[in-house]
């Protein structure tokens, strides 16, 4: 049988299939969707590439060709920092500027790394730039909305990476989490997060994994096989306000995740994105709670998908839960 669930925040549907449930074997031998060209020219994000690369924002290092993690504005952006929104109809639909930032952090100065591989003390370093540039980004007053993005391999350049951006407008995703939030509270005076964490922590069947400050769950209406959220046991809306302490134990949290993904599936292509209360004081959402939700690009049905609006997912979040926690 089919289970129709409802992801209780968006209120989304999910086809839930456990007939014939899939486990990680039959997913295997991967066939990636694509497969990055190892390009023939050098790679710009390389240590001794950085003239290839505008200025970096932010850099940890001892030196200028000594860093271990570096921001750099993206060449190929989505928004543009500079310039008005010129906000304009056309015809009967709205148009305007994509101003915002786009900028890239380079994970690492080693070409073959991922999250699954990294030390913690690595991937709390990435972390902490992406805190140290949020918090620089909130100054402009013409943002609204931060997403942090990371797709491995990436879809140009295999070194690791992944996207800040800063945009003028609220994406669809996090606007319906806002709004799934904000009815909740309403009828509940508390936040739907909080409670889904108090949950799974007493169901614990789709509980991966649990650090003292992050629980690290299948949820409920997964929409992709081994899908998992990060969810900060503690209220808060910002990511950018974590505490170093928090990030410390995020990073392990992280870290045992991934290498979960690289044993039990001999590394998945994956995405992962940090979810955080719009900014300025006339979009902050306090009643909001940041989290990360990570995907694995496996065994995806895009047709049904784009039809329906509905995922269909074959691999129940127990069983997935299961796996990931045995695999730890
Ligand atoms: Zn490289
Ligand atoms: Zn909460
Ligand atoms: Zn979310």
């Amino acid at each position: 049988m089919a289970e129709l669930r409802r992801e209780p925040v968006t209120r989304m549907w999910v086809v839930v299939t456990n007939d014939h449930p899939k486990g990680p074997m039959d997913y295997l031998p991967f066939k990636p969707p694509y497969q990055p060209q190892e390009a023939k020219d050098p790679c710009p994000f390389c240590p001794g590439n950085e003239g290839m690369t505008p200025p970096p924002t932010f850099s940890l290092s001892r030196q200028e060709r000594d860093w271990s993690v570096r921001v750099i504005p993206n060449k190929f952006p989505f928004f543009h920092i500079e310039g008005d929104f010129d906000r304009r109809p056309n015809g009967m639909y709205d148009l305007m500027e994509a101003i915002g930032a786009h900028e890239i952090v380079v994970e690492s100065p080693e070409h073959h790394q991922g999250l699954a591989t990294m030390e913690p003390k690595q991937i709390e370093k990435i972390l902490l730039a992406y805190q140290e540039r949020l918090i620089d980004l909130e100054k402009d007053q013409r943002f609204e909305q931060f997403l942090i993005l990371k797709n491995h391999p990436g879809i140009f350049n295999r070194h690791p990476h992944s996207h800040i951006m800063a945009m003028p407008v609220i994406p669809k995703r996090i606007d319906e989490e806002i709004w799934g939030t904000l009815d909740y509270y309403q009828r509940k005076e508390r936040c739907i997060f909080c409670d889904i964490v108090k949950e799974e922590i007493s169901m614990k069947k789709r509980v991966i994994l649990e650090t003292v400050h992050f629980l690290i769950f299948s949820p409920f209406a997964s929409r992709y096989p081994f899908e998992a959220w990060i969810v900060p046991k503690v209220h808060s809306p910002d990511f950018h306000r974590i505490t170093q302490e928090e990030m410390a134990d995020l990073s392990i949290g992280i870290q045992s995740l991934f290498h979960s993904f690289l044993k039990l599936l001999s590394d998945p292509p994956y995405s992962l994105t940090f979810h955080t209360s719009p900014i300025q004081s006339r979009f902050h959402r306090p009643e909001y709670h940041w989290h990360i939700e990570t995907r694995l690009r496996i065994g995806l049905r895009e047709g049904f998908e784009w039809g329906t609006g509905f995922f269909v997912n074959p691999t129940p979040p127990e069983d997935a839960a299961h796996f990931l926690r045995e695999s730890g």
